[in-house]
């Protein structure tokens, strides 16, 4: 019996391969029809015996080419009516409706295999892709996704890349971004300030792979944007890059050649491995090994390395010994760092690059292809066995973070630093890719094209808008340009932390949320951050808290940690502090010192805090180990290092006393006698790494006891644990297993960052619950 049916298949089936599989699906059950891409999914009919159909129809989900996610298969039923062949049609544009965009791919296994291979056309080819790998969502300008929306529209195929192209049985059947050394995009030389083409093609690279050897620094135009590069294991060349990104301490990430490689430098797991390979290829964190021949000012006073596999051909051909001149010794690993100066968003063209990183680089490799979207590389880590995303970006963005529930069409603006934004429809929550520190004029302009930008592809026009409820925070003016217009939905910073945890794991109703950080609007004007709260997807109680101390001259204080010290001496002992012979207090211009005093005497310009970022801070300095930062949480991250260069989870370490004051409500957290006790433990010479271990432990205890006391008394067995403060592995770890013992169901991010990049998913969860009313 013939018969003939009609499919609509939803999910990422855009760009994946998908027709060209249909079509050969088809193929081989002998059946006739039609398959078409359109703006709401794949579009098939097929004719033939009911058998054949269904057979076909079983092999779709199985069988789905590797970058394909179907989210529904819709089948109905249809009269015959006798068609002769199998077509695929063209795509149709609908203006209303939006397809799921796929993030870029790393080069795929058999790409890599002709990459290197003498006798294939495209031997050496930095941009060789097809439909299983390659870029997305950076060279899209819009959607339906077909080159000529593309970046790639300028390059004409020739007729090997057509006939390609044309067909269905090959491997590049409608891969929008295929090329070859003939019609493709190509690389370049530059030297920096000067605009002449010292070398083009293979020769670029082979002059590239020699300047790098010699310890100079390449700005290399890769998928994203620019990176900075050098020689991971040369000491001087990473110096160097130091001192020109303005000898900020912050990490580098690093690029290796192969997993074989990177387990000659640092310790990986099966689950680090998997993670390290996969076709997102993000920065991974991994352990460094103690002899590991990579530069100190790779990452300094870190015990970890951020280090990810070559992405593009173009990675891989910079550490090919096809390329290599004679004489050069294969790399190691190069440093791959954003081509930025600090916090601004990373350089996508060509122009702006010469002009951004002329004093950054001393060479360009440049090439043709245009970069429509800036994209960073995404950064993650496996802990207490799982992935974890630290930066949601490249490979990641586009795709949504899929939620239980319907969403409103909603604008969630997120926060300042590490900003992202969210666009919500249905059960998707579209992120953004990293944007960036929002007091930057360009990545204000980033954000704010970005966000133009995702609602044209998505086809969403917000009903409501989601904001900080820090009135200065550029996001948050941003959202109130939209007052009278839309409905605007204020969310507090923490509440939304831990609402972003929630979202991504599926929860509804009450639970405990410990939301730790640096800095949050709170709903008294205050600045919070080391915080108890009884939220839901709708409200929240602050139920407990850090105790507010001054913070002295305001963001001053995040850049000098030892003011927070002194803030909290000041508590302890008053003028009693002088005479604590505290070595941090010889370490620093005593005028200064006097000054700072009088401000949190006198309360000027010294606002309250709670934040749980600046106790770690203060507890950093005190204990000698950073007095000024350089970058974000540098005082914390090298506080923590400290305990993991001694001995990490394995050392048993009494905790330091400290009070939970259950007299007014919020209840308060007094840290004092913590202080006390690292006062006492940096007097009687214990080590740095000592400290910290009883000071992570004291925080673990904190933790724990103040969430058993919540228990008691709202009876709540589910904590989520969410804020900046939670990257720290070793707080994570010990609170996860302080609180499992104790019987709670333990929740954290995973999908979306702890940090602020996590954000704007939990504002929209939010205010769509709000919303719902
Ligand atoms: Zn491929
Ligand atoms: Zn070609
Ligand atoms: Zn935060």
């Amino acid at each position: 019996m013939t018969v003939r049916r009609y499919l609509l298949i939803k999910g990422v089936v855009q760009g994946v391969g998908f027709r060209p599989f249909i079509y050969n699906l088809a193929a081989e059950y002998g059946l006739k029809g039609w398959v078409l891409n359109s703006t709401d999914g794949v579009h098939i009919e097929v004719e033939g015996p009911v058998d054949e159909v269904e057979g076909f129809i079983s092999q779709i989900r199985p069988k789905a080419p590797p970058l394909a996610r179907i989210d529904s298969i819709e089948v109905r039923e249809l009269e015959p009516i006798g068609y002769t062949d199998f077509t695929i049609r063209h795509s149709e544009g609908d203006s209303s409706k939006y397809i799921k965009i796929s993030p870029d791919v790393s080069i795929c296994e058999d790409c890599l295999r002709e990459l290197f291979d003498p006798t294939d056309r495209r031997y050496l080819y930095p941009f060789i892709n097809c439909t299983n790998c390659g870029p997305r969502f950076t060279i899209i300008k819009d959607i339906p996704y077909d080159r000529h929306n593309t970046t790639m529209r300028p390059f004409k195929m020739c007729k090997l890349c057509q006939a390609e192209y044309d067909d269905p049985s090959n491997r590049r059947f409608h891969a929008q971004p295929n090329a070859c050394h003939t019609c493709g995009p190509h690389v370049w030389l530059e030297r920096s300030g000067s605009r002449g083409i010292v070398a083009e093609r293979d020769e670029a690279i082979r002059e590239v792979i020699r300047r790098l050897s010699k310890g100079e620094i390449v700005a290399i135009k890769g998928l994203g944007g620019f990176h900075l590069a050098c020689d991971a294991s040369n000491q001087e060349a990473t110096a160097k890059l130091r001192e020109r990104k303005r000898k900020s301490l912050k990490p580098f990430a690093i690029m290796a050649p192969d997993i074989e490689t990177i387990k000659t430098f640092c310790f990986v797991s099966d689950q680090e491995e998997k993670l390290l390979s996969g076709y997102q290829r993000p920065i991974v964190l991994l352990r460094r090994k103690p002899d590991a021949p990579i530069a100190e000012a790779v990452a300094p006073n870190n015990e970890f390395l951020g280090v990810m596999l070559p992405y593009t051909p173009l990675h891989y051909l910079l550490f090919c010994s096809d390329l290599r001149p004679e004489g050069v010794k294969p790399f190691i690993a190069l440093v791959m760092t954003s081509g930025n100066l600090s916090e601004e968003p990373i350089a996508i063209d060509n122009e702006e690059a010469r002009e951004r990183l002329k004093d950054l680089a001393d060479w360009f490799l440049m090439h043709n292809r245009e970069i429509c979207t800036r994209c960073d590389d995404s950064v993650a880590k496996v802990d207490l066995g799982t992935q974890i995303m630290i930066r949601r970006s490249r490979g990641y963005a586009p795709y949504p973070v899929d939620l239980h529930i319907d969403m409103p069409q909603i604008l969630a603006c997120g926060a300042e630093l590490k900003n992202t934004f969210c666009l919500t429809k249905e059960n998707h929550a579209f992120l953004s890719q990293h944007i960036g520190d929002l007091q930057n004029v360009e990545a204000f302009k980033f954000f704010a094209d970005s966000i133009e930008y995702m609602k044209k592809l998505f086809r969403i026009e917000p009903e409501f808008i989601a904001y900080d409820l820090h009135p200065e925070y550029l996001s948050t003016k941003y959202a109130m340009e939209f007052q009278g217009k839309l409905d605007l939905i204020g969310v507090q910073h923490h509440h939304a932390h831990i609402a972003s945890c929630m979202a991504e794991r599926g929860i509804e109703g009450k639970v405990i949320g410990v939301s730790f950080d640096g800095t949050g609007y709170g709903t008294d004007g205050r600045i919070w951050g080391g915080e108890f709260l009884v939220a839901d997807e709708r409200e929240f109680v602050r139920i407990a808290h850090l105790k507010y101390l001054p913070l002295p001259g305001g963001d001053a204080a995040v850049r000098e940690p030892y003011r927070m010290a002194l803030s909290y001496l000041w508590d302890l002992y008053g003028d009693g502090l002088w005479e604590t012979g505290l070595p941090m207090l010889e370490r620093i211009d005593p005028s200064k010192l006097r000054l700072i005093v009088r401000m949190i005497e006198r309360k000027i310009n010294s606002p309250l805090t709670s934040s749980c970022g600046r106790l770690f801070d203060a507890v950093s300095a005190l204990a000698g180990v950073r007095s000024v930062i350089s970058y974000e949480a540098q005082a914390a991250m090298e506080l923590e290092m400290k305990a993991w260069r001694e001995g990490g989870l394995k050392v048993e370490a009494p905790s330091y006393g400290w009070d939970l004051i259950k007299d007014e409500s919020p209840w308060l957290v007094d840290m004092s006698e913590t202080i006390r006790g690292v006062v006492e433990d940096v007097l009687s010479g214990k080590s740095a790494g000592w400290i910290s271990h009883r000071f992570h432990r004291t925080m673990a205890d904190v933790i724990a006891v103040v969430c058993r006391e919540m228990r008691e008394e709202f009876e709540l067995n589910d904590v989520v644990l969410s804020g900046g403060v939670f990257q720290n592995r070793l707080l994570l770890n010990l609170s996860f297993k302080r609180l499992a013992e104790q019987g709670f169901r333990v929740l954290f991010n995973r999908d979306v960052p702890a940090n602020d990049g996590g954000i704007s998913l939990g504002q929209a969860y939010i205010a769509a619950s709000r919303v719902r009313g």
